[in-house]
Formats: structure tokens, sequence, C-alpha cells
């Protein structure tokens, strides 16, 4: 085999280990965004049920507000019963009383319905918050395990990088070139193995006398199809 071969099969490891980590890093950041996100979502819809059931409170603190009036009317009203005059005046005093009376009905059911209506949020709450803290342990813990596999990776990249720098010098000039160019082409293969009569790289036959010149130490082979460098075990 061509000694320019080796050293690309060689430099080909280095830079498929490059590729890889890359590919894993961007894979990791991908996922470290969905559980950023998941927990934004989390604590987003916590803050609407709280701001919800805090508005829930301010209206029944309204409608108890509502009702003293009407005790302190109908008290009013009852006042006025001692010193009435005459007929029209009771008419017009129990029309009144009705009245009132009517409209505490009316707050007093609508007080209810707003108390099972903050019972039912805050017991949602109470299971929001739970699920939150089990699911936010789990995310922060999913976030840091994928920032160590970044660095790890990030690791393995230089220690490729640094080892693919020092040997691509080896290359011999006329070909360094044609070969660092191919590394950055779709997939960064830049030398193939002949698979039988195929091209591992782009699966097209290799004409017969390019796999005999694939053996020999004294030439180097490019697939007709592909470009890339061949070589044959
Ligand atoms: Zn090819």
């Amino acid at each position: 085999m061509n000694k320019d071969i080796t050293i690309m099969i060689e430099l080909q490891r280095f830079w498929d280990n490059i590729l890889r980590g890359k590919t894993e890093i961007e894979k990791s950041n991908k996922s470290i965004l969905y559980w950023k996100d998941q927990l934004k979502k989390n604590s987003d819809e916590i803050l609407i049920l709280e701001t919800n059931v805090k508005n829930i409170k301010i209206r029944i603190k309204e409608k108890e507000n509502e009702l003293a009036e009407k005790d302190a009317q109908i008290k009013k009203l009852e006042k006025r019963k001692d010193v009435i005059k005459n007929e029209k005046e009771v008419i017009a005093l129990e029309h009144e009383f009705s009245k009132v009376k009517s409209d505490k009905d009316t707050l007093e059911d609508e007080l209810i319905n707003l108390f099972d209506l903050i019972k039912q949020k805050e017991d949602e709450l109470k299971i929001l918050q739970a699920e939150s803290i089990v699911s936010e342990k789990q995310s922060l813990s999913d976030i840091q395990g994928l920032e160590e596999r970044i660095i790890r990776f990030q690791e393995s990249i230089n220690e490729n990088q640094n080892k693919f720098d020092d040997k691509v010098d080896q290359l011999s000039p006329v070909v360094k070139t044609k070969f660092m160019k191919l590394t950055k082409s779709h997939n960064g293969i830049a030398v193939s193995k002949i698979d039988g009569e195929i091209c591992g790289a782009c699966n097209f036959q290799v004409p017969f006398n390019l796999i005999q010149d694939a053996l020999k130490e004294s030439k180097i082979v490019n697939c007709t199809n592909c470009g890339r460098f061949l070589y044959k075990e």
C-alpha cells in the first residue's frame, strides 16, 4: 500500500472521531434545549394557576364585602319598620326588603360557587407543584448529564484534532490539498476502502485495473465516480 494512503487511513480515523463528536455535541445541545423548554413550560403553568387562585380570592373578598353591605341594608330597613306611618310606606318597605334579600341570596350562591372553584384550583395547583418538583429534579439531572457528555466529546474532538494536525503534514503536498478538501465534503470521507469491487463511499464499481493499482505501493488511486482516495486490503 502507498505510504500516503496509509497516513490518510489514520487521518481518516481521527477525522471520523472529530465528526462523531460534533454530531453528539449537537444532539446533546438539542436535548438540553428541550429540557430547558419543559422546565419553562412547567413554571409558566404554575404561574398561570397561581394568578388564577389569586384572582378568585380577590373576587371572594369583593363578594363578601357586598354581602356585608346587604346585611347592613337589611338592618337599616328593619329600623325603618318602627317608624312607618301608612300602608303606602309598608308596601314600599316590603318591596325594598325583598329586593335586598334576593340580592343577598344571589351573592351567597355566587360565594358558594367561588369557594368550590378555589378549592378545585388550589388542589390542581398542589398536584402541579408536586409533579413539578419531581420533573424539575429529573430535568436538571438530565441537563447536567448532557453537559458532562458535551465536555467529554469536546475533549475527544480536541485530542483527535491535535493528532490529525500533527499527522497531516506527513502527507505529500501533492495529495494533501485534495485530501483536506475531501474531508470537508459531505460525511467527511476522504479515503475509502474498496469492498470487493465496490467503492465503500459511493458504492460505485471500481474498474479492475484501478483495484490492481490500489494494491501497489507506487500508485495512488481515486474513485472514478466520487473522487475519493481508494485502498484495498
Ligand atoms: Zn466512490
